[in-house]
């Protein structure tokens, strides 16, 4: 490509909106260009790289057994409405109206498109497992759009979505997409690590994120320093339920359990502020027992839960203990249980009602409560109960924090969307049966602005191989000069007929100016035609490393492939 012809908008100075350098490299390299607030047009260099991330996704989701299609941005409400998520998504998500002033969303995510469509077309086990993709625009209407590409209102995403007869075989393709991920995001030259994660608003158990570590990381991870362990702190402290977990409460009552406290109840009678993501699990505090009831099962939450205990100088019941003092069967410890409840309603315990949670053993949904609308979350600053330090909860190594940015998500979603939407299919002996699902997502233009953070210095942006624009920036010094002219047009072509993509610098600008710019830019290779070009001899520099050599024309392709 002919600088010339093209449109790379340089600029010498930081964009004033601009504060971390992902943003202000991409905007002053010329890639991309805001149009509105967390909305982005991406120049045709930004474009470039967009595509060359998309193939690599591409690539590895074939890999992996998923098929590509694409599902429209425009949503009715009443699918949204169907899964109740119309009610409970807040405000992020962009709703319209049509002329007829029908309901509409703007795709911030497509579980209920993707589970709609399959419950219409797949009606036999013999068609699962099944994994669709598609690399779409999504919308979300985020409270603070910033850091360009970073946390965007439009952006662009790469959602699979699977649908399984059997828990095996959602366990195996989220095996398959966690290693597709793993690869994704080391082809990109990424420095990252798969965390534990928090289910969140969409649901669903089994949970990873891929993060890349970066000191701009708006995430907080907890890693053991000699395993793999890795947890994102998301899963934080939530301190008072507002109205609406009431409903838990009313639960509660009509179970009879006049014992049976409020959250904020129990956090008075612990003197201590009851946090989110605690185990379910029992307090002896004076000879009563308190069960802390939520949806936790990571791991994280353990080291939660011993800061909580050390704190307040509780000791923990054992399971076994706590059977026999209350004489009874408690049921599971787990997932929320009716049953256990009763128990502990007829044995004076209080009971704790935490967080979100999905169906009791009998598959009854006892809540499904929505934690941005029910908590407050506060972050990391509160969260006094994990220190560096602390011993990590596989046993292996001791705790430390790092910054990361989310790049990617894959969840084990279970049935919850199929059994709202009524996917279901003929199982092999010929009964009805939900689908099982797992979802999995790349913000494939914020992977864009972390490979910036980890590739530049303080020049511009030093792209790795497979994601720059071009592989090389070939510069004439002087257009003017027939000879660098002529050497640049024929190394241009020879580079290009050997599978080398090139950006020609053949502007009438200073060299100041287009070294700069090149820097700026950030290809791979740089290859000049200046003072040498009458003896056929070129000037070769390695962005990255700023190694330097000449080289004549006739080795050139030896010398740089
Ligand atoms: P975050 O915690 O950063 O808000 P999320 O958990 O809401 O992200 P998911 O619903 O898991 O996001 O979406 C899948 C992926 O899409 C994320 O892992 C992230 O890489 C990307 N993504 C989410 N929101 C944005 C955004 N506003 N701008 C750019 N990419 C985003
Ligand atoms: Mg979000
Ligand atoms: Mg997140
Ligand atoms: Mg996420």
């Amino acid at each position: 490509m002919k600088h010339s012809q093209t449109l790379i908008p340089t600029l010498k100075e930081v964009p004033a909106d601009a504060e971390i350098k992902s943003h202000q490299l991409l905007v002053r390299a010329g890639y991309i260009r805001q149009t509105a607030s967390g909305v982005y047009s991406f120049l045709p260099l930004g474009n470039k790289v967009l595509k060359n991330v998309e193939k690599i996704v591409r690539e590895e989701m074939e890999k992996a057994g998923a098929v590509e299609m694409l599902m429209p941005a425009l949503q009715p409400a009443d699918l949204w409405k169907e899964t109740g998520r119309w009610y409970s998504y807040g405000a992020e998500l962009m709703r319209l109206n049509d002329r007829h002033d029908r309901e509409f969303a703007l795709g911030a995510t497509h579980e209920e498109v993707i589970t709609s469509l399959v419950r219409d077309e797949v009606k036999s086990y013999k068609k699962l497992p099944l994994t669709l993709y598609q690399i779409q625009n999504k919308f979300r209407d985020e409270k603070r759009p910033r850091f360009g590409l970073l946390r965007g209102r439009e952006f662009m995403m790469k959602d699979a979505y699977s649908f399984h007869d059997s828990q095996e075989s959602l366990n195996e393709v989220y095996d398959k997409m966690f290693t597709a991920y793993s690869n994704i995001f080391e082809r990109c030259g990424l420095n990252f690590r798969a965390v534990i994660a928090d289910s969140g608003a969409i649901g669903g158990k089994d949970t990873h994120e891929f993060m890349v570590l970066s000191e701009i990381g708006e995430d907080i991870i907890a890693y053991s320093d000699t395993s793999n362990f890795a947890a994102n702190i998301e899963m934080a402290p939530v301190n008072v339920p507002i109205e609406k977990s009431d409903e838990a409460v009313a639960e509660l009552e009509k179970v009879d359990t006049p014992n049976v406290k409020t959250m904020q109840e129990v956090s008075e009678f612990l003197q201590l502020p009851v946090e989110k993501g605690i185990k379910s699990l029992l307090f002896k505090v004076d000879e009563q027992f308190v069960l802390v009831l939520s949806r936790g099962d990571h791991e994280i939450n353990d080291i939660k839960l011993k800061h909580v205990l050390d704190a307040a100088n509780i000791e923990l019941a054992s399971e076994e203990e706590a059977r026999e003092i209350l004489g009874a069967e408690i049921g599971s410890l787990g997932p929320i249980n009716v049953d256990s409840l009763e128990i502990i309603a007829d044995h004076g315990v209080a009971a704790v009602v935490n967080g979100y949670c999905g169906a009791n053993e009998t598959g009854k949904h006892f809540m499904n409560v929505n934690p941005e609308r029910d908590f407050k979350v506060s972050r990391y600053e509160d969260l006094r109960f994990i220190q560096e330090g602390d011993p990590s909860p596989d046993g292996h190594g001791k705790i430390k924090f790092a910054k990361g940015i989310e790049v990617g998500h894959v969840f084990k979603l279970g049935n919850i969307y199929a059994e709202k939407l009524g996917a279901a299919y003929l199982n092999e002996q010929g009964k009805q049966d939900i689908m099982i699902m797992g979802c999995y997502g790349i913000g494939v233009s914020r992977t864009i602005a972390a490979i910036v953070e980890q590739f530049h210095d303080e020049n511009g942006i030093t792209w790795p191989k497979e994601i720059s624009p071009y592989h090389v920036h070939l510069i004439a010094v002087n257009p003017k000069n027939e000879e660098q002219m002529s050497l640049s047009e024929s190394v241009y072509q020879k580079l290009q007929s050997n599978g080398m993509s090139v950006l020609f610098d053949d502007r009438k600008e200073r060299p100041g100016v287009k070294f700069a710019d090149s820097d700026l830019i950030g290809l791979p290779i740089r290859i000049t035609a200046g003072k040498r070009a009458n003896e056929g001899y070129l000037e070769c520099k390695l962005r990255a490393s700023g190694e330097q050599f000449d080289v004549h024309e006739s080795e050139l392709l030896e010398k740089i492939n």
